[in-house]
């Protein structure tokens, strides 16, 4: 399990115990990177969802392969999506947000292969498919 994913959801502001079952590793190390990161303890019990990451953590796993699957509900049958606050958000959408800390441009899909994946370090927008068009060609 990288300490990426670890980190990710200690930003988040989830508890030790929450992160160590979601990623199935030891409550050790998810003590050890929050040393490490000079963290706050997290507090116990369940987050409010405060916002559609928070939302999306609670509905995202990580799978053996290092890729994160949807939990959640699909609308239409295909794009993984959450409900916050009355709106329903697309999962790559909020998926890509919290890696990229800015708003996709345009479709969001996973760059990383592996169809329906939604971690946040797979997932691409527009923007990086032209970038990557325009410094590798067409050819990937
Ligand atoms: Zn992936």
């Amino acid at each position: 399990m990288s300490r990426a994913a670890i980190e990710q959801l200690l930003h988040a502001g989830y508890g030790d115990r929450t992160i160590a079952r979601r990623l199935a590793v030891s409550i050790g190390t998810v003590r050890r990177t929050r040393t490490l990161l000079r963290l706050p303890a997290g507090r116990p019990g369940p987050k409010a969802a405060g916002t559609p990451a928070d939302v999306f953590w609670t509905r995202a796993r990580h799978t053996d392969s290092g890729h994160m699957e949807w939990t959640g509900t699909a609308h239409r049958g295909t794009t993984p999506s959450l409900r916050h606050g009355g709106n329903r958000y697309s999962a790559y959408r909020v998926a890509f947000t919290i890696a990229h800390g800015r708003a996709p441009v345009g479709r969001v899909e996973p760059g990383c292969g592996h169809p329906g994946c939604i971690h946040p370090q797979h997932v691409e927008d527009r923007a990086m498919r032209d970038q990557y068009t325009a410094i590798f060609g067409d050819a990937a």
